[in-house]
């Protein structure tokens, strides 16, 4: 599944593509991916600018010249491929879990630039979705999202605002998308680890008597970013030192300290990293360092 950083890279891959063009054309190939397109979808983004393309949490946001934002989310193996003038565009290598066949083709954008940027999703849980573009922030994709993690909303002071009080552990609050949106399992794992925070630990343990965030909750906003920016950057570079023919836009490798390790020395005491599960899923963690 695309965590927040791919979701990015993707942004980044496809700015140049389709920011400042026009949708020449739209092939939409099937009525529904996880839900059904919106009506008269094609129709509504035909001849329309892109104005910018941004990214809320793990959602695509293009904003068009018209009344409307068009919201795409990968889902699980949702991809992109950007193309020009038939010449597979130069944009990175990434690590494939699913085969590219031309069946899972869902959606193909034609740009008056001279691109083709086309979807493809084999399992088909991603979506797209026309919505206003005014009070983006209120529709009904991001009402109730929590903040941003890459944003400058997100410091010690914000996270122990949310967390105080709370006895839920660290890790799930993390995780809670109502608190801090777009922060999955992987992500989670590797910050914890860097902060020395133990997962099982109260959330509301961020925060002092008062409210305040203590040094660890100061600690953890500064490694949250960190761990995402790492992944950026290394999906960036992907893009720029792997140049693939394809041009494929999805997945990639990154090094993880603890995330999917178990059993393996942690990198810091060399003791054997644990894998516990909380609330459903596997959490990755380091017991000596973590206590
Ligand atoms: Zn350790």
């Amino acid at each position: 599944m695309p965590e927040l950083p791919e979701v990015e890279t993707v942004r980044r891959g496809l700015e140049p593509a389709m920011v400042g063009a026009r949708l020449s054309a739209i092939e939409q190939r099937r009525p529904d991916l996880r839900f059904p397109f919106p009506e008269r979808f094609a129709e509504r983004l035909t001849g329309r600018r892109v104005e910018a393309l941004s990214r809320r949490a793990k959602y695509l946001v293009a904003e068009l010249d018209s009344d409307d934002a068009l919201i795409m989310h990968l889902g699980m193996s949702g991809r992109f491929r950007v193309e020009r003038d038939g010449e597979a565009a130069q944009l990175g290598e990434f690590h494939h879990e699913h085969g590219r066949e031309s069946a899972h083709d869902h959606v193909v954008f034609r740009l008056t630039n001279g691109a083709t940027v086309t979807y493809n999703d084999t399992r088909r849980f991603g979506f797209m979705d026309l919505v206003p573009r005014a009070g983006l922030a209120g529709c009904r994709h991001f009402a109730g999202m929590g903040l941003e993690p890459l944003g400058n909303a997100l410091s010690g002071e914000t996270i122990a605002r949310l967390f105080a009080g709370k006895r839920t552990p660290l890790k799930a609050a993390l995780l809670d998308q109502r608190l801090i949106a777009g922060l999955g399992n992987i992500y989670v794992c590797e910050a914890l680890f860097r902060a020395s925070l133990d997962p099982r630990a109260p959330a509301g343990s961020l925060a002092d008597a008062a409210g305040g965030p203590t040094g660890q909750a100061e600690l953890l906003a500064g490694v949250i970013r960190d761990v995402l920016v790492e992944a950026i950057d290394a999906g960036g570079s992907t893009l720029r030192d792997h140049a693939q023919t394809d041009g494929s836009l999805g997945y990639f490798q990154h090094a993880f300290r603890v995330y999917d390790r178990e059993g393996e020395p942690c990198p810091v005491c060399a003791a054997p990293v644990r894998r516990i599960v909380q609330s459903g899923r596997s959490t990755f963690y380091c017991e000596t360092c973590q206590a």
